[in-house]
């Protein structure tokens, strides 16, 4: 896709299975509680709803629907330039947490409730970014 033009993630040891995750097998991976079953959109050792230490990578499938979103005229920061105008959505997931994500697309095809899917741009030693992108 060529598309990121951003610092290339530096994963932790912690983190890594979620910046593998398009890199293995095109899953993505997302932390869930074994104690209290909720999904959570962050990278964190502790669950954010009842605390334990207890959240465990597990796949989730890549589709849901945009929540909400924005469209970008001015760069975030200077790398992104070049791809202005670009658009920053909340997608809620049909089987897991609301993600804050870059949506692939024209702003034209942008719609609130539209159905969206994960896609993921391989950068660098099997680190991939993941994007979501409209379902036609
Ligand atoms: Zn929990």
């Amino acid at each position: 896709m060529g598309r990121w033009s951003g610092r290339i993630p530096s994963p932790t040891e912690y983190s890594a299975p979620y910046w593998r995750s398009g890199g293995e097998d095109g899953a993505l991976r997302l932390l869930r509680c074994n104690r209290c079953g909720k999904w959570t959109p962050y990278i964190k050792r502790q669950c954010p709803y009842c605390g334990q230490e207890s959240l465990e990578w597990r796949t989730v499938p890549g589709e849901g629907v945009l929540y909400s979103y924005s469209v970008h005229y001015r760069p975030a920061a200077p790398e992104f330039q070049s791809q202005v105008p670009y658009i920053i959505g909340l997608v809620q997931l049909d089987r897991g947490p609301r993600l804050l994500s870059r949506i692939l697309g024209e702003p034209s095809e942008m719609a609130v409730g539209r159905r969206v899917r994960v896609v993921f741009e391989q950068v660098e030693n099997g680190w991939a970014i993941p994007y979501f992108e409209v379902v036609p």
